[in-house]
């Protein structure tokens, strides 16, 4: 049977979600932006409120949150403010590696050490030449005894410069392509770690994205998730489950451009009515709620079928791709409903046009989730 109701779980955790972004992220969110401020306090408080590291299973700490209620989550985070947004889910993509290949021991280590206290990790696999390409990452992990020895370079890491542990993908073994990639959770102060600077970004300025280098760090073999060679595996699957979560910010902010575009569309005046009432501005409101619902749904498909332990990947790929679309569209046409003020730094649309983009960016740009899709297509 289908349904599109929501749980009275569900439903709490969307509102708790909701009241936090009213009164935490949104008062502060431009000012954050403006002056790149990393939200930390923000952070502190969503993770008293349990709103972070929702996924992660009650044996360790955390609340085992379906997929879906994290979505949720997720929205009205996005609706608040995506910087804040992703920094605050960040965890979840950092941790899914630990789930899906972690044993017991490193689940209670590393997941239990952002459950016990308040900590944030980061997903370290994008190099400075690879990003679409993972395949071509450089970073090694060579076997040093009980160790494993790190080289490489990680860049534009989420939260680098406020994490504990990162997962970190290197080759064990080059010559057996992506069957040699391994994931690593490398303390964040670990010997030859080093930080590059905060990166100067167009959006979601207040999320700290940095490079991060590693040279000769001995991480124990005992942070190896899973096997060597598991690690593509896991750096993959992480982002079947990730990816739902992500659409979902973008969701949310794509309704808050609709929000702001369509309150402003009644009070402004053009030919001596609101312009709520020409066409031509009506009907890009009525596009935009369309494709938002529409998001919505692909995202909640996504979801669902990873909670009912199916493999999501196409409906990830494909919630990922619109959602991202969508959001870049609705905001781009909120500063459009705005006119002038809209490309003010004074009224709130043009921040949503600048924080949208990244969506169709990270976590696999848009052509990248066409691939995916694509590939998933001909593999029947
Ligand atoms: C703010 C921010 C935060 C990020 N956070 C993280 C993080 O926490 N962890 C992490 O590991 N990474 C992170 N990333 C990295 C992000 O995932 C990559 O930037 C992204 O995957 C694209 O890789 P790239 O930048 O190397 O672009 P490239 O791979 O060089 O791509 C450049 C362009 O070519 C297109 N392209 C590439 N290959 C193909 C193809 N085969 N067919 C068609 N088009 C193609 C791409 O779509 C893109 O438009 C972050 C990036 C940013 C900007």
């Amino acid at each position: 049977m289908i349904h599109f109701g929501l749980s009275d779980e569900e439903r709490q955790f969307r509102d708790l979600a909701h009241e936090f972004a009213e009164n935490e992220i949104r008062p502060v969110a431009a000012e954050l932006d403006e002056q790149e401020k990393f939200p930390e306090d923000i952070c502190r408080k969503a993770w008293e409120l349990g709103l972070m590291n929702c996924h992660v299973g009650e044996e360790w700490g955390g609340m085992g949150l379906s997929t879906l209620a994290e979505c949720l989550i997720a929205e009205e985070l996005g609706w608040g403010c995506t910087g804040v947004g992703t920094t605050l889910i960040c965890n979840t993509l950092a941790e899914a590696p630990v789930i899906v290949a972690g044993s017991d021991a490193q689940k209670k280590k590393f997941l239990g050490r952002m459950t016990e206290e308040f900590g944030l990790c980061a997903y370290c696999v994008t190099e400075p030449a690879a990003g679409s390409d993972v395949q071509g990452l450089l970073t090694t992990a060579r076997r040093a005894g009980s160790d494993f020895v790190l080289n490489g370079q990680k860049m534009w890491i989420t939260n680098a410069g406020h994490a504990d542990w990162f997962f970190v993908l290197a080759y064990t073994d080059k010559s057996k392509g992506y069957k040699g990639l391994s994931g690593f959770v490398v303390p964040a102060d670990s010997d030859g770690v080093t930080l590059g600077k905060k990166e100067p970004k167009l959006g979601q300025r207040c999320s700290d994205t940095r490079a991060v280098i590693f040279n000769e760090v001995k991480v124990p073999a005992e942070n190896m998730l899973g096997q060597e060679g598991d690690g593509w595996k896991a750096a993959m699957a992480a982002f079947d489950h990730s990816r739902p979560v992500v659409s979902s910010m973008a969701v949310g902010l794509a309704r808050a451009a609709l929000e702001y575009a369509t309150a402003y569309a009644q009070e402004r005046q053009t030919f001596g009515k609101p312009i709520a009432a020409h066409q031509g501005i009506a009907f890009l409101l009525a596009e935009m709620a369309a494709a938002i619902d529409a998001a919505r749904l692909l995202v909640w498909k996504a979801a669902w079928t990873a909670d009912q332990g199916m493999r999501n990947t196409q409906q990830a790929a494909t919630a990922k791709l619109f959602a991202a679309e969508t959001a870049m569209k609705a905001a781009t046409d909120a500063v459009q409903v705005y006119g002038g003020y809209g490309y003010s730094r004074e009224y709130p649309v043009e921040k949503l046009m600048r924080d949208a983009k990244i969506f169709q960016i990270y976590e696999g740009t848009s052509q990248i989730q066409k691939l995916i899709i694509a590939r998933e297509l001909f593999s029947r």
